[in-house]
């Protein structure tokens, strides 16, 4: 039943290193053949075999309509006809840029990218221009996109500098980067005694990146307070949270403010684009206003903008839409979390708005160091039985569920069923 997948999979594993664009794609920490996919279809996924999944991943967060939306369909079929790209202005990143702007206060300018990689990466570049300052502040296990200087893991010892996560990332682009354990205040502190060169704090405000792990409130306040205290500005990466955990991002739910925003995902809607933001202030230090360089031959590309704004608009005319994604995600959690007791299967669930995350431990970790001590077997054995059954999770316990606004009732209970089952034989 996975037969065409085997094949194709061996396929690409001729021409593609480890047959996949992306690591996490290849199934490594759960095993199993990776079903290639051949369309979806609003909430489902059919793969190349003809098996139809319940899509949970929703391409990693991206499609808060689901799949082939109809009038996001629409208005990329219409753009397309125009022309792919001009490497000229056009008025639709004006448009985008105006409805993101106005959901956050506090940013008045946008520049658009094609990845969250490069919103990231760009949004640090513009911290340290602005401060004239060169370290940066990460959290272990926030994912801010693969740059060099970000693919850092703790060093030796007491060091508080980052070593690289990767070869080919020479220690000399890691050194600047300080790794904190994310929800530590103690820990961010000495972070700020060990260097008075902090041009920036880069954090995912409700963390997505190593399952859903939100940032406590005293815990962002520190991060305002120590930047503020210390001429660094502070970034809220929401390339996952932006537009997914409510109309108004993470930003909009913690009652915290960020001096830069970076978007990506859902404001593409599926086509590659990234955006970093800021205060009109610190957005002229960009190039060519200001001396901050920064460039992309298809940033603002016209049919990733014809997407976003589509659905952005839609999501605004249908505020509600977040209630009811998170009534959905907590009516699914909290039953995997019934079924679980049930059987007595230790399991943590949470939910922020469309994103939700459960974890198989005693307690809901905080951190990084915490997800860690998960039961990951367990997990895969879970993933493994759900995918048989017709649903689609993705693939490591460090990662969140999506929610889509074509999921319905119906199938969240039969998805809780299925586990049910599963949960017996765990
Ligand atoms: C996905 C993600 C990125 C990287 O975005 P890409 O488009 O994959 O480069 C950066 N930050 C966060 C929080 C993400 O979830």
């Amino acid at each position: 039943m996975y037969d065409k997948s085997l094949k194709a999979y061996e396929e690409a594993q001729s021409v593609i290193p480890g047959g996949v664009d992306s690591p996490v794609r290849a199934f490594k920490s759960v095993g199993g053949v990776p079903p290639f996919i051949d369309r979806g279809e609003g909430s489902y996924l059919v793969d190349i075999d003809g098996n139809r999944y319940l899509d949970f991943v929703q391409s990693w967060g991206p499609l808060i309509f689901g799949h082939c939306d109809k009038d996001i369909e629409e208005a990329v079929l219409n753009t397309v006809k125009k022309g792919l790209s001009f490497g000229a202005p056009t008025e639709l990143e004006t448009k985008l840029a105006a409805e993101i702007v106005e959901m956050y206060e506090n940013i008045d300018k946008v520049r658009f990218v094609s990845s969250g990689t490069e919103a990231t990466m760009s949004a640090i570049r513009l911290a340290r221009g602005v401060t004239g300052k060169n370290d940066i502040i990460k959290f272990e296990g926030c994912y801010h996109g693969h740059s060099d200087s970000l693919l850092v893991q703790a060093g030796s010892g007491l060091a508080t500098f980052g070593a690289p996560s990767s070869p080919g990332v020479p220690a000399d682009l890691t050194k600047h980067t300080l790794l904190c354990e994310y929800n530590n205040i103690e820990n961010l502190k000495k972070c700020f005694k060990d260097s008075n060169d902090i041009a920036c704090i880069i954090i995912e405000p409700i963390a997505g990146n190593m399952g859903l792990v939100p940032a406590t409130k005293e815990f962002l306040q520190t991060c305002r307070e120590l930047c503020d205290a210390h001429g660094a500005l502070l970034i809220f990466d929401e390339v996952m949270s932006g537009f997914r955990a409510s109309l108004t991002g993470a930003h909009g739910l913690v009652e915290q403010n960020a001096d830069i925003i970076t978007f990506g995902k859902v404001i593409g809607a599926g086509m590659p684009v990234g955006a970093f933001a800021a205060s009109k202030a610190i957005m002229s230090h960009l190039s060519p206003e200001g001396t901050v360089y920064q460039a992309g031959t298809l940033s603002g590309n016209p049919v990733a903008m014809a997407a976003g704004l589509v659905s952005l608009r839609k999501l605004k005319s249908n505020p509600s839409v977040y209630t009811e994604l998170e009534a959905k995600s907590q009516r699914l959690v909290n039953g995997l979390k019934e079924a679980a007791t049930k059987h007595n299967i230790p399991l943590q669930v949470g939910t922020r708005g469309s994103m939700f995350g459960f974890f198989f431990c005693e307690k809901m970790p905080n951190n990084f160091k915490e997800v860690g001590e998960c039961d990951f077997e367990r997990f895969a054995t879970f993933h493994q039985e759900m995918l048989k059954r017709g649903f689609y999770f993705a693939c490591s316990q460090y990662e969140v569920g999506f929610m889509c606004t074509t999921i319905t009732n119906d199938e969240i209970d039969a998805c809780i069923t299925a586990a049910d089952e599963i949960m017996e034989t765990l």
